[in-house]
């Protein structure tokens, strides 16, 4: 079905307005464009939810989460980065994978199934896109999720 993606990400920020005021972490959304695309709403939402519960989760304190939506004629593109704890050069690769999660961040202590980016990443291949990530250590972390505008999946 047709999805007016501006609105979905609206709609993701502001129900995860509350977890980013606990951390003080300023959220920020740049819609370069309007976009609509053939998608299956439910999995693309919760796809991109997961990305920013991600970002605020392993950000610091006052930190910032800036989601940007863009677009050009076959694809659009969510890119969501983080001031947060950044991802080892050596478990970037593995991230997407089911159950893994970050020893050293102290993803331990702060819980969760490591099942959120695999989520990600089928919700991606699912409509024929793809998923990358940027990182550095104690810097930050840059998710970019492109996808074409109209798929002939499921
Ligand atoms: P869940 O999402 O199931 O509650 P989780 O957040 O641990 O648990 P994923 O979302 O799959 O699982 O992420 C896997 C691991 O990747 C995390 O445990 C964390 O170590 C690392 N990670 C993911 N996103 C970020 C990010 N934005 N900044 C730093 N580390 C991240
Ligand atoms: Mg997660």
């Amino acid at each position: 079905a047709s999805v007016n993606i501006n609105e979905m990400l609206e709609l993701i920020l502001k129900r995860l307005k509350p977890i980013a005021e606990k951390k003080n972490v300023e959220v920020v959304l740049e819609s370069f464009r309007p976009v609509v695309a053939e998608a299956d709403e439910m999995k693309l939402s919760l796809a991109v939810s997961n990305l920013v519960e991600n970002a605020l989760k392993y950000n610091h304190e006052n930190g910032w989460v800036h989601v940007s939506l863009n677009a050009d004629h076959k694809y659009f593109y969510v890119k969501v980065a983080d001031s947060g704890i950044g991802i080892p050069k050596e478990d970037q690769e593995h991230i997407f994978e089911r159950f893994y999660r970050v020893d050293k961040s102290h993803s331990r202590e702060m819980g969760g199934t490591g099942l959120g980016l695999s989520i990600v990443r089928n919700a991606v291949i699912m409509h024929r896109g793809s998923v990358k990530v940027y990182s550095s250590e104690g810097e930050g972390t840059t998710f970019t999720v492109r996808i074409p505008l109209i798929y002939t999946g499921a």
